[in-house]
């Protein structure tokens, strides 16, 4: 099985061959693609080097499977074109989420609708993954009615440039402003451009994706913020469901989660915090209490890594359950 990666050099891409190594899955060639810049760039992977090349060579070769994160205008111009020679692409950007012809998938809850008829299918939004990943089990169980969240997004999650604002920032070297504010020793209630009604699009793309994967009766509201942490985002979400619950049974439920880990032991100061989510696949969840104000509510706190689920580990675990599941007896 060969395998394309476009976007290879950023924080996404380079997550894919870590992602890829550490399950040890095999692929029979892997090729690298990204900008003019970095043409002939040299990345190892499992002790090789491996040499990025330039996107006019992508339609030369046949692929299986290609992990796109190189932003909506190159998936747009490139994915349908690979999906053509029968090439099935998982896309990071945002470019074909919202289109009814394609899937958006977190494999947990969702993988069971792909079909051998997939050709480019959607990842979720970070933010959206790691809440639906604990919003999932519980809407199964008490049905939600509504959701308001917060975000505490990290900076990893605007990319390689993002990173280097906050380092030069941190170290009061001049950098080049990725975000309309200094983002050290500061936090931007903005996460991506304004849309309709005062919101961002960060905080549609949670809303709507959320309808789309779950239940498009759920009500939810967003606040996305950019802090400056490095990796990992944060959410502090407060639920209501129509069913009433037993907070012990609710949080036994969430343990058994496949994906999900339990950190809640507030009398210990155990909660999931950014430093401990790092480089892990799981979503964390903790500080689950009742909110007392509203009949069948709760407030609890999400932390995932969002070079991991929220992007690359998602999707390499779409193309696995394509291979183990959908793909297997074609
Ligand atoms: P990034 O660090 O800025 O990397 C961008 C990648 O795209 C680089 O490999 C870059 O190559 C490549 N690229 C840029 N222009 C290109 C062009 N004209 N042709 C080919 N390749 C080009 O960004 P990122 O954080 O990895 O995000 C990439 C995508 O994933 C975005 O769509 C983003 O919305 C999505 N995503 C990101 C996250 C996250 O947490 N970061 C999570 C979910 C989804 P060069 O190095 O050569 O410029």
């Amino acid at each position: 099985m060969k395998l394309a990666i476009v976007g290879a050099t950023g924080m996404v891409g380079r997550q894919f061959l870590k992602i890829i190594q550490e399950k040890k899955l095999h692929f029979s060639s892997i090729k690298l693609f990204a900008s003019k810049k970095s043409i002939n760039k040299k990345i190892r992977h499992n002790n090789k080097e491996l040499t990025v090349n330039s996107m006019d060579n992508l339609l030369l070769e046949h692929f299986d499977f290609a992990l796109f994160s190189a932003g909506s205008d190159i998936s747009r111009k490139w994915a349908p074109k690979l999906a053509e020679k029968g090439c099935r692409i998982v896309d990071n950007s945002s470019c074909w989420r919202m289109s009814k012809k394609h899937k958006l998938i977190v494999p947990e809850i969702n993988g069971n609708t792909l079909t051998k008829d997939d050709f480019i299918i959607a990842n979720p939004n970070c933010s959206t993954i790691q809440l639906l990943m604990v919003l999932y089990p519980l809407h199964e169980k008490y049905k939600i009615e509504r959701v308001v969240v917060s975000t505490y997004q990290s900076v990893s999650g605007t990319g390689n440039k993002a990173v280097l604002q906050l380092q030069r920032e941190s170290k009061e070297q001049p950098a080049k402003m990725v975000y309309s504010h200094p983002i050290y020793n500061n936090l931007i209630p903005q996460c991506d451009v304004f849309d309709r009604g005062g919101y961002t699009k960060e905080e549609l793309k949670i809303v709507n994706e959320t309808k789309k994967i779950l239940d498009k009766k759920i009500k939810l509201t967003a606040t996305a913020v950019r802090v400056p942490v490095h990796r990992c985002h944060s959410e502090s979400v407060n639920i209501s469901f129509f069913k009433e619950f037993q907070l012990e049974e609710l949080k036994k439920g969430l343990k058994k989660t496949s994906g999900v880990t339990l950190v809640d032991e507030p009398k210990k100061n155990k909660y999931p915090t950014p430093l401990s989510a790092l480089g892990r696949d799981e979503v964390f969840v903790g500080r689950i209490r009742r909110d007392e104000t509203y009949k069948n509510s709760l407030n609890l706190w999400i932390v995932g890594d969002n070079l991991r689920k929220g992007a690359a580990t998602n999707s390499v675990q779409i193309i696995e359950y394509l291979i183990s599941n959908t793909l297997k007896n074609n």
